[in-house]
């Protein structure tokens, strides 16, 4: 049983929210009771997407119930079937959002360094039966959005993202939103911006986001007229108004993001057989997950042993994503003719760290010392 929530028992885990000051939340809340508009494309909603699309620079942002829902309006929307090709190195709800219609998700190899699907990989799995490529931003670095564009091109695909994690991000100095057919985001609370529950399609291209519109409204053309086989997949005005408060502070909560990315980096960086995610190849990120990776010979304690030691010690530390997706029960039916050494290497060995606004520097320093103080196979921590 879970004890009572109080500040001295409180566990540090990965994913608390970040969140505006209260009464800034409260005040735009209570405009909605006023109104006695609480969903259906009310005023925050209109105005979260126009803010959102003027800061991705892009012309149209759908607002969504989840990013689940969105990934899968964005599959009906683009007109997806047979086969899509994707990475198994993902949270699941990128395979789901395609299974779920009877999309046969296929998974590519990621790269080893990089932690993002192989191009090359991509391009091996293209069949027939392919109707689109879906890339991940995962943990926030851009995937290779150029080379899987020019494949996309090469074969008439087109080309989608999974952005649930790259909110904040940018590649090549362009914000991560903009690119391929559509970006589709996720907010979360886990995320580091978050709605509650919330997601969007961002998208240049008029049509689709016509099609997403409708489809996320039960298909309804005009009232009691419906032209299309839709599904209830609009954010509500309470959301809306949690995002346009915690938006204003995007820029604190990534700021607080780097400084722990940063002292985790200086507590961390002469501990042999742990390799701390790089950042420094993105101009703009949002720092949000702080990735460890785990090396059981150098470190002599493997990653789950680790997370063991830190959970006794109130650190929730969290296996992002350990299995791969094509281990889940759900998809290790799916006959895979190709081997996912990459994945697999990689489920084994990544652990994710708390961040965010629930820290400070002193809890930042504290986890550093409990993962320095792992019981580890032949180091002697006193010598
Ligand atoms: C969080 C997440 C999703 C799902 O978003 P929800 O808003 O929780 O439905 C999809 N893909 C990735 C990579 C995610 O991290």
């Amino acid at each position: 049983m879970r004890a009572p929530w109080s500040p001295r028992n409180k566990v540090l885990h990965v994913g608390a929210p970040n969140l505006a000051p209260w009464g800034e939340f409260a005040g735009l809340a209570r405009g909605c009771f006023e109104r006695r508009w609480l969903t259906n494309r009310g005023p925050l909603v209109e105005q979260l997407e126009a803010e959102l699309g003027q800061r991705l620079g892009v012309e149209h942002v759908i607002l969504c119930s989840n990013g689940t829902v969105a990934l899968e309006l964005a599959a009906r929307a683009a007109g997806l079937s047979g086969e899509v090709i994707l990475p198994s190195f993902t949270f699941v709800a990128t395979a789901h959002a395609l299974q779920w219609q009877g999309i046969r998700p296929v998974f590519a190899d990621v790269d080893p360094i990089t932690y993002n699907m192989d191009p090359a990989a991509v391009e091996a799995l293209i069949t027939p039966a392919t109707s689109a490529i879906v890339g991940v931003h995962l943990y926030g670095r851009p995937c290779a959005i150029s080379a899987l564009q020019e494949i996309a091109d090469r074969h008439g695909l087109p080309l989608l993202f999974d952005a649930a994690h790259a909110f904040g991000c940018a590649a090549d100095g362009q914000a991560i939103g903009g690119h391929g057919l559509c970006e589709v985001f996720s907010f979360h609370a886990t995320k580091v911006f978050n709605t509650g529950e919330g997601g969007a399609i961002a998208t240049n291209n008029g049509a689709f986001a016509n099609q997403v519109r409708l489809l996320q409204n039960f298909g309804f053309a005009a009232e009691d007229r419906v032209v299309a086989l839709g599904l209830n997949g609009k954010m509500n005005e309470l959301s809306a108004a949690l995002g346009l408060a915690n938006l204003r502070h995007l820029p604190r909560f990534i700021d607080t993001n780097r400084r722990h990315f940063e002292l985790y980096n200086q507590g961390l960086a002469d501990v042999d057989g742990l390799q701390l995610i790089d950042y420094s190849g993105q101009t703009i990120s949002n720092y949000h997950y702080v990735i460890v990776e785990v090396d059981n010979s150098r470190f002599g304690c493997n990653r789950d042993r680790l997370r063991d030691h830190l959970l006794t010690h109130g650190v929730l530390a969290r296996r992002y994503f350990t299995p791969g997706c094509h281990r889940q029960p759900p998809y290790n039916g799916t006959p895979i003719s190709h081997a996912l050494p990459h994945t697999e290497w990689l489920s084994e060995r990544l652990l994710a760290l708390p961040n965010g606004t629930q820290l400070d520097a002193a809890d930042v320093r504290r986890i550093c010392t409990q993962i320095r103080s792992c019981p580890r196979d032949g180091i002697n921590l006193h010598a």
